[in-house]
């Protein structure tokens, strides 16, 4: 694929690295590409980061037709840039699409889109510890009618922000509402893919939980209300006398790429892993008897997200005396080892984008 490079007159200052926060500044450039039903995907080009102008009448506007990818690049202390497992979020993408019947965007396209926006960018992924270079590829439908179908045009475009190291202060256990009323997702739905319509769906979800102060809802199936699914943007996992248990991927949760890696790095380790359907009873029976020893959600923001309490209706129990557990600190500076380049990366997971 041929990208056609257009310079930016002038190039925005860089925000300072220790106070980045997560998604408040764009980068200088973004990723565009076209597709129509004529001509396929076309005219791939790097341009100056700019607002759009959309027709009111774009659908997207109204149904949603949108789905994205998030993922990261990391510097490395010898000053490489990597990317982490960029194919799966391709792949990924191509299942959200197939789902919103969207075209599909190729694998190779994918990466190569990411590894070059990336490489015009390096100067833009930090260098303090924990913070790396936040990358939204995304794609909406750009046909202009007030009809629900198949649209006729869609955009691809990938933009990226510096992000802040997600634990300032040291990784610190989260409280989080178990949602017993209402629901994210269900067989047959789009739980498993990433469109914007689940996250519209969720926010009520989320405003209810930090009315309890809590920092994450947690989701149950939506048919029972019984089984455990996942948080808001992450997968979860419970050591409960010492086996891991995490919701199976059967179409309502999220094949999480954080997910995957922790669950390859704990059968490695020798972990009894349950692909189940766990339900909420007994977790919290779990939690109240002491053979739930931890609790954390994996996701590409956070990494991994210790849980400290589990609220579920008028009960709350406390996992590991509200501290980081032993194995979620082990699997937490093994996995963020091998993405800034500190542990040896034995799985061929990371892509230096020059290479
Ligand atoms: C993105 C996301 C995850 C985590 O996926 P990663 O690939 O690990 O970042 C989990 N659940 C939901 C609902 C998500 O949107």
């Amino acid at each position: 694929m041929e990208i056609r490079f257009e310079e930016a007159k002038q190039l925005k200052e860089k925000p300072d690295q220790k106070n980045l926060g997560f998604g408040k500044y764009m980068t200088d450039y973004m990723f565009v590409m076209d597709w129509t039903v004529k001509d396929g995907w076309k005219d791939a080009r790097i341009t100056p980061y700019a607002p759009l102008s959309l027709d009111p009448a774009c659908v997207t506007l109204h149904y949603a037709q949108e789905t994205f990818e998030g993922m990261k690049a990391y510097r490395t202390k010898e000053g490489k840039i990597q990317l982490f497992r960029p194919q799966m979020n391709a792949e990924r993408m191509i299942r959200s699409n197939e789902r919103l019947c969207m075209p599909a965007f190729p694998v190779d396209m994918f990466v190569q889109a990411v590894k070059e926006l990336v490489k015009v960018e390096r100067e833009w992924v930090p260098s303090e510890e924990g913070t790396s270079l936040y990358i939204r590829p995304f794609m909406f439908a750009t046909e202009n009618a007030l009809g629900v179908h198949m649209a006729t045009s869609y955009k691809f475009m990938v933009i990226c922000c510096p992000v802040g190291a997600y634990y300032a202060e040291g990784i610190n256990p989260v409280k989080i509402l178990v949602e017993n009323e209402l629901v994210r997702a269900v067989l047959g739905g789009t739980g498993f893919t990433k469109c914007g319509g689940n996250y519209a769906g969720s926010i009520l979800g989320q405003v209810k939980a930090e009315k309890m102060g809590c920092a994450q809802a947690l989701w149950l199936d939506g048919v029972h209300r019984k089984y455990v699914e996942e948080v808001g943007t992450m997968n979860i996992m419970f050591k409960i006398d010492g086996e891991i248990y995490t919701a199976p991927i059967e179409g309502t949760v999220l094949a999480g790429v954080t997910r995957d890696s922790i669950l390859h790095i704990l059968k490695d380790w020798g972990y009894k892993i349950h692909e189940t359907h766990l339900a909420i009873d007994d977790l919290m029976k779990a939690g109240h008897d002491g053979s739930l020893e931890e609790a954390f959600g994996t996701g590409t923001a956070a990494v991994i997200s210790p849980v400290g309490e589990l609220v579920y209706q008028d009960d709350a129990v406390k996992v590991n005396d509200f501290k980081i557990g032993k194995l979620t600190q082990k699997l937490y500076d093994y996995l963020t080892g091998i993405q800034w380049g500190n542990v040896e990366d034995k799985y061929g997971w990371t892509m230096d984008i020059d290479s």
